[in-house]
């Protein structure tokens, strides 16, 4: 398996040499992009959480602040076995530039425990949970870090942490002055929650593929099949509104396999039937091998990073690949997808959405307002479009290739701020 980190930093790399003939004094620049190479600050622990059976389970958790100068860090926290320090400093940069794209003013940051949550009770994940809050108090608030939810985690586990945070600060002399629920977003609607936001990563990826629908003139939205790779939060907001917007759904898969139906499967329905059996129905099973390699038009990783490597990418058919996941494809897939032409959606645009609506869940807690739902999405859609249509230009106006392209514009932000503030 491919270090992701390592993919974080040869993307960067690869932007950085286009970017660098606008920066007269390169010494300033390269220096930049070496910071940018690294988080600012990586925090690691060993939580120690106590189990049922009264014994004492330790746990790796790290909380990764890749940049700040554009704002306060943000970032969601993974609960996964897989979760590795590289792992959560790739997703802490990809933050960085995910923020700079729609022009919310956060920095990147990203938080995981190497935990199997299947494993644990509603208790003890409730004592995990906690415990990783703990950890990372001294380092979050509403204007330093602001973490959410990302795999396995959910707005129960953000209301969780926002009361340990709270707890912490009623302590503190004068930490009555953070208001806790400005602390966490993702949070469930009743604790300060936003309208909107479950199911906002997915709507915004509709929103962006609406955008690429029409510069590719797809003109029968009924004709463009579409494939889903990981049934969860994103996977299934991005499939009902794709759905309702008229494409066809034609694969579904969560990790344990995949169904087909050519003739187009209703994203509610197969939840529903989901929730009531825990398995995916509607059209015959496929592994999620054969999801991948679909003749379809756009392929939607939504599960997991590093699905398309090297060993894979040549069997994709999809004519567009949409990363709704977080790093779904490895640099070397990238190049293999590049050279067949497939274009690829890169995660930082397409899954945008999710941050973007967290950071309107924080202008509410910090103005004490609540939005509507239709309210949240219409403020959406425009900071979606317009990220689309500066990936678009700069892809346009160069030879570069999508995810280089939103790269280009959002590694300038950063840059430009790190200089404004005299850091390099
Ligand atoms: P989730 O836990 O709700 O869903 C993940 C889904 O992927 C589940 O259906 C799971 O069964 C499936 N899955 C896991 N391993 C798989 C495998 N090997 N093959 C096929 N399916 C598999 O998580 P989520 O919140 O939907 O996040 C999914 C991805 O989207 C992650 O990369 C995450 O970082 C990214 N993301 C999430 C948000 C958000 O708002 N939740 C925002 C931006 C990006």
């Amino acid at each position: 398996m491919s270090n992701q980190h390592d993919n974080a930093v040869t993307q960067l790399t690869t932007v950085a040499a286009v970017l660098a003939s606008q920066y007269p004094d390169q010494a300033r620049f390269q220096a930049a992009i070496k910071k940018l190479s690294e988080p600012q600050e990586l925090h690691h622990t060993k939580l120690q959480v106590e189990m049922d059976d009264g014994t004492t389970k330790k746990f790796d958790a790290w909380r990764a602040q890749h940049n700040n100068a554009r704002g306060p860090y943000k970032g969601g926290i993974r609960f996964h076995p897989q979760v590795t320090e590289a792992e959560v400093k790739a997703l802490s940069t990809w933050m960085t530039w995910k923020c700079a794209i729609t022009g919310i003013p956060y920095g990147g940051a990203k938080g995981g425990v190497a935990v199997n949550v299947l494993e644990l009770s509603t208790a003890e994940l409730q004592r995990l949970s906690r415990a990783y809050a703990q950890f990372i108090v001294p380092h979050i608030g509403p204007w330093v870090d602001i973490p959410a939810p990302d795999v396995n985690t959910n707005g129960q586990i953000m209301a969780w942490m926002v009361d340990t945070f709270a707890s912490h600060l009623e302590k503190a002399p004068g930490g009555v002055l953070v208001n806790p629920l400005a602390a966490f977003t993702g949070k469930p609607v009743g604790l300060g929650g936003s309208e909107g936001r479950e199911e906002a990563t997915g709507y915004g990826g509709v929103l962006v593929l609406d955008k690429l629908a029409e510069k590719l003139q797809w003109k029968d939205s009924k004709k463009c099949t579409v494939a889903v790779q990981g049934f969860g939060n994103v996977g299934y907001w991005f499939a009902h509104h794709a759905f309702a917007k008229g494409y066809k759904i034609v694969a579904l898969s969560d990790s344990g396999g995949g169904v087909y139906n050519p003739n187009g499967l209703d994203p509610a329905k197969v939840l529903a039937e989901k929730q009531r059996t825990g398995k995916l129905s509607g059209g015959e099973p496929i592994t999620n091998d054969e999801l991948l390699a679909l003749d379809v038009t756009v392929l939607v990783p939504a599960a997991l990073e590093d699905v398309l490597h090297q060993k894979n990418a040549a069997a994709v058919k999809a004519k567009v690949v949409f990363e709704m996941a977080n790093g779904p494809t490895t640099p070397e897939a990238d190049a293999i997808l590049d050279a067949k032409g497939t274009l690829v959606i890169p995660d930082v645009l397409a899954n945008a959405g999710g941050v973007t609506t967290s950071y309107f869940e924080w202008v509410q807690n910090l103005h004490g307002a609540q939005w509507s739902h239709a309210e949240v999405l219409s403020k959406l859609q425009p900071l979606m479009e317009k990220a689309f249509d500066q990936m678009w230009e700069a892809k346009t106006a160069t030879t570069l290739s999508c995810r280089n392209a939103a790269y280009l514009g959002a590694v300038k932000s950063v840059v430009d701020a790190m200089m404004l503030r005299g850091w390099v």
